[in-house]
């Protein structure tokens, strides 16, 4: 490396800006405005991950060295042969969060345009999905209408379902440096208490499940106590009284609301209170919303509270959904979803199917929503998907019930698994592809803001090791789409996602970034971070929504009715306790990178199972000692960490082990695989259990 090079860290959706440098240290980019010169523990950690020494170097398939030719000649021809069998529908794509733009974009347009089958799905399908169905039915389209900037010009900001100290670290100093300078409130609902929790103004230990009961109870109070601005509400949403009659009979009064959340009256009125009473509001709501069997609706009583108060794309107030992964929002943008088509176009949007037909040239076009991540691996367990190529994911280990997943995949005729390193989920594919990762090639990544950041390439890939795009683009030629996959770089790519963004767009989409799509690679290469929408001739990037014109066939937004229900499963005699799943500061998914720095294992190096002091004198289990957790779907043995942040009947367990890196294996194992019937997300923070001391 000759100089300095500006990218972006794989980590997290807040999307930090590094700067690799010539000595092969990393630090944080001054310039960049999500972090302004930040990092958090993971991100200074990423040097010590640039270590090559148990990455994947060559193609193997069934076991044996291949080389690139045999291997993508293979995939091609066994894609080929099963849709002649079977049809396009018996293919599928799992793909991830941690892949660029570039890689999703041309991932979905082989398996939505020309393989003809919507069975693209995402590991994003476990961490957003049900954002981005709340804010279709709300906004008409999945957009996050504010900015990083609102969480510091805040006055109140409410953390729902978000540990965001551990899990968004940079933005979490962003707010607390806010919090010192103007004293911002903050509000924690969570049923755990976490480090966020600890410096919280007012932490609401809630019920799982609880939120939506305790959102519709405050839109009940903000009608009471004549917060409403209904001059905002008249002109730019729709539906507040059904919305209204539907949280009255949900949460009629407060001792209700206490009653199925678990909280005292007079912190939920003073929760309340603050809520009317504060204009500069902002609301993040992250995995502990969205990982719920209701969490659209979840989502949607969070919108519904900022809609009614016009609280929405204004400086320091607005619904704000944090993602988990650096690009999270860049798959969405591409259709990374199998309920997505393209550029934010719809299967059920008139115009649109035909409108993406004609762009790519693609008269196989799919026409119908594939499979989601949950009903995708049950398909290939009964062998109605035949063959699935895995991309930068690994979910041997990340989905619930894994066991069924991992018969799944080891009676699945063909499995293809593109990826760094080996994982229990390479241990299972017939044919493993060495991907090129972080620092090792171009693309883009879109943050929780809808800032779209270079990551640029600084290192050689180790070995044989090339960039999912292009062994997806090779695939798709040896198919027979060889014009349809001609590019020669990354830039090429984006040029034709930019360039579809705004396809006969005419402002009715959102996601708008034609601006970029004439890039040349120079300018490309040098691409300052922006926020979208940028369409072609008009400025673009800032707050949305402020007044009104939503994506919807009349610009208003929608306010949707949501009715409280409990977790689709529900402890009994046999499983008496909720398990709940999350993240740990320093660690990152199945701990295929951050498990191999050993500085980032000095902060929580093992998984524990968190039990209330209540529960520990019930189960008679001491501190360190050994538990066995057991749920319908598995068991696991983890020893216990006994603290009074848990919720008495609950247990908390990490998501990232797995049998790589600890015995107990992946919480997987346990988790019910239960979903939400409008986004499909499984709910990974709700599942019966029973505990036991070995
Ligand atoms: Fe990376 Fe997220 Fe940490 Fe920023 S906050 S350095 S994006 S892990």
């Amino acid at each position: 490396m000759n100089g300095t090079v500006r990218t972006t860290c794989p980590y997290c959706g807040v999307g930090c800006g590094v700067l690799a440098q010539p000595d092969g240290t990393i630090k944080g980019d001054p310039a960049h405005p999500a972090n302004r010169g930040r990092l958090c523990s993971k991100g200074s950690a990423l040097a010590e991950t640039l270590d090559d020494s148990e990455r994947l170097l060559h193609p193997v398939v069934e076991g044996t060295r291949a080389s690139w030719d045999a291997a993508l000649n293979l995939v091609a021809m066994r894609f080929r042969e099963t849709i002649a069998a079977h049809g396009p529908d018996s293919i599928a794509f799992y793909v991830s969060g941690q892949c660029l733009t570039e890689d999703y974009y041309v991932a979905n347009k082989l398996m939505k345009g020309f393989i003809g089958s919507g069975n693209i799905d995402t590991n994003s399908r476990l961490c957003m999905a049900s954002s981005v169905a709340g804010h279709i039915r709300a906004f008409g389209a999945d957009v996050v209408p504010g900015v990083y900037e609102d969480l510091e010009e805040a006055e109140l900001v409410v953390l729902v379902g978000s540990n965001l100290a551990w899990c968004h670290p940079v933005l979490h100093a962003r707010l607390q440096a806010a919090r010192s300078a103007r004293g911002t409130r903050v509000v924690v609902v969570d049923p755990r208490g976490t480090a966020t929790s600890e410096s919280a103004d007012l932490h609401l230990a809630i019920a799982p499940g609880a939120d939506v009961a305790l959102f519709a109870g405050l839109l009940v109070h903000l009608d009471a106590a004549a917060a409403i601005d209904r001059a905002w509400v008249a002109a730019h949403a729709t539906g507040l009284d059904e919305a209204l009659s539907m949280a009255q009979e949900t949460a009629p009064d407060l001792a209700h609301v206490a009653s199925v959340t678990g909280l005292s009256p007079a912190e939920i009125a003073r929760f309340y209170e603050w809520f009317a009473t504060t204009e500069r509001t902002v609301t993040v709501y992250s995995q502990g919303v969205n990982q719920s069997s209701a969490g659209t609706d979840k989502v949607n009583a969070i919108l519904n509270c900022h809609l009614a108060t016009g609280r929405i794309g204004r400086p320091g107030m607005g619904p704000f959904s944090v993602t988990g992964q650096p690009n999270a929002m860049g798959g969405r943008e591409v259709g990374g979803l199998a309920n997505q088509l393209a550029a934010h176009m719809r299967f059920d949007r008139p115009g649109d199917l035909d409108r993406v037909r004609r762009f790519w040239n693609a008269p196989t076009l799919a026409t119908h929503p594939g499979l989601k991540a949950v009903e995708l691996f049950e398909a290939v367990r009964e062998g109605r998907v035949k063959a699935l190529w895995i991309i930068a994911t690994n979910p041997a280990d990340s989905m619930p019930q894994v066991a069924r997943v991992r018969r799944a995949l080891s009676t699945c005729p063909f499995v293809v698994v593109s990826d760094c390193w080996p994982t229990d989920t390479t241990a299972l594919a017939h044919v493993v592809l060495p991907a090129a990762g972080w620092g090792e090639k171009d693309g883009t990544v879109t943050n929780s803001e809808r800032r779209i950041s270079r990551q640029r390439r600084f290192r050689e890939p180790p070995g044989e090791a090339r960039p999912d795009w292009w062994m997806l683009a090779e695939v798709a030629r040896r198919m027979g789409f060889a014009d349809a996959f001609a590019w020669n770089s990354p830039a090429a790519v984006f040029r034709e996602h930019a360039t579809l963004s705004g396809f006969e767009n005419g402002g009715t989409r959102s996601f708008d970034i034609s601006a970029l799509a004439a890039s040349t690679d120079a300018e490309y290469e040098a691409l300052e971070s922006v926020r979208w929408p940028r369409p072609a001739g008009a400025a673009g990037g800032d707050r949305l929504f402020a007044h009104g014109n939503f994506p919807t066939a009349d610009g208003r937004a929608r306010f949707v009715p949501t009715r409280w229900r409990p977790p689709a499963r529900l402890p009994d005699a046999t499983f008496p306790m909720l398990l709940n799943t999350g993240r740990m500061r320093d660690q990152w998914h199945t701990m295929t990178r951050t498990g191999r720095v050993p500085r980032l294992m000095t902060h929580v190096g093992a998984p524990t199972a968190a039990f209330s002091p209540q529960d520990a004198v019930r189960l008679d289990v001491a501190e360190g000692a050994l538990v066995r957790l057991r749920s319908p779907h598995g068991e696991a043995v983890l020893r216990a960490a006994i603290t009074p942040a848990q919720r008495p009947g609950e247990v908390f367990v990490p998501m990232h082990w797995t049998d790589t890196f600890a015995g107990s294996g992946p919480v997987g194992r346990l988790v019910s695989a239960a979903t939400d019937p409008i986004s499909g997300q499984p709910e990974l923070k709700a599942t019966p259990v029973r505990a036991e001391p070995v």
